[in-house]
């Protein structure tokens, strides 16, 4: 937890009232704190209304109550499983149950010398009583400040913390001694006064009194607020903190448009680039020549033409005398894109070469070499071009193709393949939602290619269910007959891989009794074959021998084949959500109209459904991962979750999305007019920051 400038709040915790060495070791081992700062910002993560109290003949089903009474008598019924100690609770309007299943020694102990108790839970309505299982429990008399509160803190807590009774009621207990302690000395204020005010925030040490005991539901949420901005905006600081410096690293000088990129454009361009293509180079043109590091980030939808940006930047690369690399997160994908680069490059007088893992030592030596030595230009490839072993004589350009398929540690090692840090352009056809994006990479420059190149049909995309496919099969012929081809496309999840592979099998197997092979080509891609294998059928289904390809997700990403018109995916609820727009991304390239059909079984999760539904009636990549985001939380998307990002106490990026805008812009405010927060408003901000620096790694982010 952020470390804070006090002597108080670094007070181990044992020396906190009511904490032992024993509680103190269960609070450290068991929840993470060791002083009293930790505990200070260990929030409750419900609160319990006990505003509702009730005598027992008014007691609602299924209601959470508080209730006071005497215990009149209790007994431990059952055995084994079923064993559990009821007590009878009565007040002057009648009697109910109290039943625990769970620490009947200790609570048998508690009952034996209370009479007048006071208990709190749901109750409900059996066997023509109420009844209140595992319910807090409080001999009167006991009272403590604590419960007068309307909304009582409910903290996280572990079996074993409750096994060593430090339970919730515990924990507030403890925190109400710590806040009688804690003083504005103690908690300072980090955020700017003006942003206060203008926000309209609540003081620092007010909103953690109030996020811990609430005075009423409208502190409540103003004590939340207040930290979520809080965090936010000190994330935003450093992130923005860090773009503003990054601006700054040295880079690489591309001077000039020379004659590769001229000559290219001139002669060899297949088609017009859009407007957005345009614009996109013109940014990139302009980073590269400041002499500054270009860290840029390019988000086009699949299927907008990102390749053929990344192409004419290598060129540019070559005109300035430096190397250019190209990273794909697949092996198929990087061939393709190295001899899709070839072919457009035929009349170029450049060198380039593949590196993949399945490259033999032997092929790699003088690939290795060639990029030591300066003699290959271009250079396409998996992972494989990560490895220390990878050595370049001057690489001026490194290009991510569907980065969110990378890790954020593996884009900064790229970083180190020249003592000038290469110019960095990553793609990603997964659009990210703008919260997200203003964190997992809100360091980067970005451009967006918004338009897809001319003359693209929307593609119609339906639910079929597995009884259906006949029909299905049907409409493939039909297809087939006017001279498309079509995508099958089975799950793949490495838990069954197995399983995956024989479901496969099978369905290659009915596919072809459908399309046998005296008249129809069916050809088969999945990533047990041989690369040569593998490569191919692939190439069998480039060149249109093949009509239909049945294959894994092998063929995500990037597969370009645009006289393909039909995709099919099998299961198609096993899959996720922008998994599956970039497979529906696969057709829809060409002339003809492009179909997308969605097979599932009868049975469907809530998710599954939602997914499905959302792909039948969204097209725009930009919607459909906003979906996935709320569907998914943001924990699992774009290699959020080795970065440590987004990992808040509690702001949720899809919820406090205003906050998230707020905080962003109150942060580039602040830098604007004061980047080296010297100016006396800003010095709470500024100490905050340099205490806590080391909260996220942000050097790692590239
Ligand atoms: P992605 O952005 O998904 O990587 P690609 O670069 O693979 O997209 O491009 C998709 C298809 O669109 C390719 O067949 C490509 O040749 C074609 N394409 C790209 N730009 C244009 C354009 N300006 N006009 C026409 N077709 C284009
Ligand atoms: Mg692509």
């Amino acid at each position: 937890m952020p470390f804070e400038p006090s002597d108080k709040l670094q007070t181990p915790i044992e020396y906190l009232k009511g904490v032992g060495p024993m509680r103190a070791k269960m609070l450290r081992s068991q929840v993470n704190i060791s002083t009293f700062g930790d505990l200070l910002f260990f929030y409750p993560f419900r609160y319990e209304d006990k505003s509702n109290r009730k005598k027992i003949n008014e007691i609602i089903d299924e209601e959470n109550v508080l209730v006071q009474g005497k215990i009149i008598d209790y007994e431990v019924i059952g055995i084994g499983r079923k064993k559990r100690l009821v007590a009878y609770l009565e007040d002057d309007t009648g009697s109910m149950e109290l039943v625990w299943f769970r620490s009947i020694a200790w609570i048998r102990k508690i009952l034996s010398n209370a009479q007048e108790v006071q208990v709190y839970g749901k109750a409900t309505y059996f066997n023509r009583k109420f009844s209140i299982t595992h319910p807090e429990l409080e001999k009167i008399g006991e009272e403590t400040k604590t419960d007068e509160v309307p909304l009582f803190p409910i903290y996280p807590s572990t079996e074993m913390l409750k096994a060593k009774h430090v339970n919730a009621k515990t924990v507030a207990k403890l925190m109400a001694e710590l806040l009688q302690q804690i003083t504005a000395q103690d908690v300072v204020e980090n955020l700017p006064l003006n942003i206060i005010q203008e926000l309209n925030l609540l003081p620092r040490l007010t909103a953690l009194q109030q996020i811990h005991f609430p005075e009423s539901d409208e502190m409540l949420h103003a004590a939340r607020e207040r930290l979520k901005f809080e965090e936010l905006f000190i994330d935003q600081m450093n992130i923005c903190k860090l773009k503003l410096n990054k601006s700054k690293t040295p880079g690489h000088h591309f001077e000039i448009v020379g004659e590769y990129f001229n000559d290219f454009y001139k002669n060899d361009l297949p088609f017009d680039l859009t407007d957005d293509q345009k614009q996109v180079l013109k940014e990139i043109r302009l980073d590269t020549k400041t002499g500054f590091q270009m860290n840029r980030l390019l988000q086009g939808d699949v299927g907008s033409g990102k390749t053929i940006v990344a192409l004419l930047s290598m060129l540019l690369a070559k005109d300035n005398q430096f190397q250019a690399c190209l990273l794909a997160p697949t092996e198929i994908l990087a061939q393709q894109h190295y001899q899709g680069i070839k072919k457009l490059l035929y009349a170029q007088d450049l060198s380039m070469a593949l590196l993949t893992g399945s490259v033999s030592t032997k092929d790699r030596k003088p690939i290795l070499a060639a990029l030591q030595n300066g003699e290959l230009d271009i250079i396409v490839g998996t992972h494989a071009i990560l490895e220390p072993k990878v050595i370049f004589n001057n690489l001026g350009l490194c290009i991510i193709d569907e980065q969110h398929r990378f890790g954020v540690a593996q884009r900064a090692r790229m970083w180190a393949k020249n003592t000038t840090p290469p110019h960095i352009l990553v793609m990603t056809a997964t659009p990210i939602p703008r919260t997200l994006a203003m964190t997992t990479y809100g360091d980067l420059e970005v451009s967006i290619i918004k338009k897809l190149p001319p003359g693209r049909k929307p593609i119609r995309t339906v639910h079929r269910k597995d009884n259906k496919r006949s029909e299905v099969m049907h409409f493939i012929k039909t297809e087939v007959e006017k001279g498309h081809q079509v995508y099958i496309v089975y799950p793949l999840i490495e838990e069954s891989e197995k399983l995956d592979y024989e479901n496969l099998e099978q369905g290659y197997e009915l596919v072809t009794t459908y399309f046998p092979s005296h008249t129809y080509q069916v050809a088969m891609v999945h990533g047990r074959q041989s690369l040569e294998e593998r490569e191919h059928n692939m190439q069998g289904f480039v060149k249109g021998h093949a009509q239909i390809l049945v294959a894994t997700t092998v063929i995500e990403v990037g597969v370009d084949v645009p006289n393909a018109s039909v995709m099919i995916i099998e299961s198609a609820e096993r899959f996720g959500l922008s998994q599956l727009h970039q497979l529906r991304g696969r057709v829809g390239r060409g002339a003809a109209a492009s179909y997308c059909i969605l097979m599932t079984g009868h049975k469907l999760s809530k998710d599954g459904k939602e997914r499905i539904s959302t792909m039948v009636n969204h097209s725009s990549g930009f919607e459909i991962s906003q979906k996935d985001l709320e569907l998914r939380g943001p924990g699992n998307m774009h290699g959020t979750k080795q970065s440590g990002l987004l990992d808040y106490k509690l702001a949720n990026i899809i919820e406090d999305s205003h906050l998230m805008s707020q905080a962003r812009e109150m942060a580039l405010h602040v830098l604007q007019q004061d980047s080296e927060l010297q100016k006396p408003e800003n010095a709470p901000l500024q100490r905050f920051l340099s205490v806590n620096k080391n909260s996220t790694n942000w050097l790692e982010i590239s």
